[in-house]
């Protein structure tokens, strides 16, 4: 293995990466390195996110610039505002030792004077996003009649966000003489179509097997049907301790959904998508990377340019839709070095798309048995014993209170104390997983039906047998409420004056608003309907303590009894028959003309 130094760059570069930690090369940065030094022909480079890429295009051109001339040498485009603002402050490190060299970060959402005025204080390197780099060159203030390296960073990934024209318009602004460095994770037909009209005989290199998935991640796949998806995403989340994860989703109402369920059920999770203002992004961003949230639940494209280095889990809530992008969501983990596990639920429909990805990635996934009720209280048990193990007692801060605490617990012996303790701490688990199913036998009525438990939400309805109601009637009734396709309707109670009938939780609050928006009325009689105490506070058990302790299970209904009417139904004929914007894949909001993200789209 070869040193930065034998690799060709100097000293002040080199100085700088042992600042920043950097000991040896990455695969990549052992092959892009030498080769741009040494050659100007175009590169065609096949590296995921987190092998090394900035470092590998950036080095060798910092290694060549003029520091004397303020010309713009170099323009990098990356996808998202949050890639061009890593990629700038990434070089901005690498060239602490060259003060002359200096770096502008141009993107949509922020403000065009200020990228303005860097520009004319003149940028060596500038680094952009395609709308913003577009709009600065038409509007003369970023001029590339000087550039000597064009940097197309994850070029799959622009092209998938259509900015096809941009592309073109920046290419067309740079003088044929320049070498233009290509970096993508995949290489489907457009990007080769790029490399095909805007490179000439281009050297290929791979950080491993083209598209290749890292040696430090494990593949694992969970069988899962629909009503199980969500209940097995939270017991991989809860026998993993110290999860710390990405979950995928393929839509932006999928990701809020998800991390809605996942937060009412009292886990440290939010959402990321493109339905979500700048700011907003920002923040959930800034909680996640301080590890103030657990879990984030993002699209695609919204976990873009989020580099954190020691994710536990990356898990596929949903496959994305086009399957090379598989590599991308699972090179999130097992970054710099760490292990991480990179987890997809399939259902059996998808099961085929298993065989596809291995082909891609070239390695194979292990089947994981979702974990049992009983797997998850033992690791979760162990945890709090570990965690009790390693906690220093400050003895001088407590000693005051020991004496009133000793004399109340007087009464009890060490086991009878640990007892306790461990109840205390644990009794809501242990209750929300005390009757829990096995979750992989999914072709069992029992497993499906009490899952359908584990993600109903019981209403009171203040109707019943007096007023001529029976199961289809009531059925009909919500169905008439257009709450959504396809709504699970679970068990359903008539007695003499009121009702009660569950519905899938994810449509707890559709099914609130419809009733009370469409105010419908049963044989003459104004109908209500009411989340039922008992849902509310079923399971029992103290609320969870700190923000790294597992879910919260004294939202959700659990350790509910079944009904003797239990009939699992699928409500049918709803009319909510638009695919709306936040249903399909999330392609971003960037502003086209800008860059940015700056528009915040709101669904109908
Ligand atoms: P990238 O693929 O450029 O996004 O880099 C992924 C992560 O690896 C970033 O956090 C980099 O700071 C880090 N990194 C890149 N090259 C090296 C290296 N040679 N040694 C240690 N860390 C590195």
């Amino acid at each position: 293995m070869s040193t930065f130094l034998e690799l060709g760059l100097k000293d002040s570069i080199t100085k700088a990466l042992i600042d920043l930690g950097y000991e040896t090369p990455t695969v990549i940065q052992e092959k892009a390195i030498p080769q741009i030094i040494s050659s100007t022909t175009d590169l065609k480079a096949f590296a995921q996110t987190g092998t090394g890429k900035t470092a590998a295009f950036s080095l060798p051109i910092l290694e060549q610039i003029d520091e004397n001339s303020k010309n713009t040498q170099a323009i990098i485009l990356s996808p998202t505002r949050e890639l061009a603002i890593q990629i700038g402050n990434n070089i901005k490190d690498f060239a602490k030792y060259l003060p002359k060299v200096k770096v502008a970060t141009v993107y949509g959402g922020s403000n065009i004077q200020d990228q303005i005025r860097d520009l004319k204080r003149g940028a060596q390197i500038v680094v952009g996003t395609p709308g913003r780099t577009v709009d600065l060159i038409n509007r003369r203030a970023l001029k590339l009649g000087n550039v000597q390296w064009l940097v197309l960073d994850e070029a799959d990934e622009m092209l998938n966000m259509g900015f096809k024209d941009e592309l073109d318009k920046v290419l067309e602004a740079t003088p044929e003489t320049k070498q233009t460095l290509l970096f993508s994770a995949t290489f489907p037909r457009e990007v080769e179509a790029i490399a095909r009209n805007y490179m000439t005989t281009p050297v290929e290199i791979t950080s491993g097997q083209k598209n290749q998935g890292s040696d430090d991640v494990a593949h694992e796949y969970y069988m899962v049907s629909e009503r199980t998806r969500y209940p097995a995403l939270k017991r991989i989340v809860d026998v993993n301790t110290d999860i710390y994860a990405i979950v995928f989703c393929r839509t932006r109402r999928e990701t809020q959904e998800v991390a809605n369920n996942l937060i009412r059920d009292g886990y440290v999770a939010d959402a990321l998508h493109g339905d979500l203002s700048q700011a907003q992004r920002d923040s959930v961003m800034g909680k996640f990377r301080k590890k103030t949230v657990q879990i984030l639940v993002a699209t695609d494209v919204a976990a873009r340019g989020l580099d954190v280095t020691n994710l536990t889990h990356v898990i596929n809530h949903k496959l994305p839709d086009q399957i090379e992008n598989y590599t991308h969501r699972s090179g999130r983990t097992g970054r710099a070095g760490s292990k991480g596990i990179s987890v997809i639920l399939v259902s059996n429909k998808e099961k085929g798309r298993i065989r596809a990805i291995e082909r891609i990635i070239k390695k194979k996934f292990i089947e994981g048995k979702v974990p049992s009720g009983k797997e998850i209280c033992q690791n979760q048990l162990m945890h709090l014993i570990d965690k009790v193990q390693n906690t220093e007692v400050n003895e001088s801060q407590i000693a005051e209170f020991l004496p009133s605490i000793y004399e109340k617990l007087e009464g009890l012996n060490r086991e009878e104390l640990i007892q306790k303790f461990v109840s205390l701490e644990f009794n809501t688990f242990l209750s929300y997983y005390e009757n829990a199913n096995d979750l992989n036998n999914l072709s069992s009525r029992d497993s499906a039906r009490r899952t359908t438990d584990e993600n109903m939400t019981r209403f009171f309805i203040n109707i019943g047998r007096k007023d001529s109601l029976n199961p289809g009637k009531l059925i009909g009734l919500i169905n008439e409420q257009n709450i959504g396709d396809k709504v699970d309707i679970g068990s359903i109670d008539i007695l003499d004056t009121f009702s009660f009938f569950e519905i899938d939780k994810n449509y707890q609050e559709k099914t609130l608003e419809a009733f009370l928006n469409n105010e419908p009325d049963f044989n003459g009689r104004s109908v209500n309907i009411e989340i039922t105490k008992k849902e509310r506070s079923g399971g029992g058990g103290g609320r969870r303590r700190g923000k790294k302790s597992f879910g919260n299970r004294d939202g959700g209904g659990f350790g509910r009894r079944r009904s003797k009417e239990t009939s699992s139904r699928r409500s049918e004929g709803f009319s909510d028959k638009k695919r709306r914007s936040s249903d399909r894949p999330d392609r971003g909001t960037q502003d086209k003309r800008t860059g940015g993200f700056g528009r915040r789209r709101r669904e109908r």
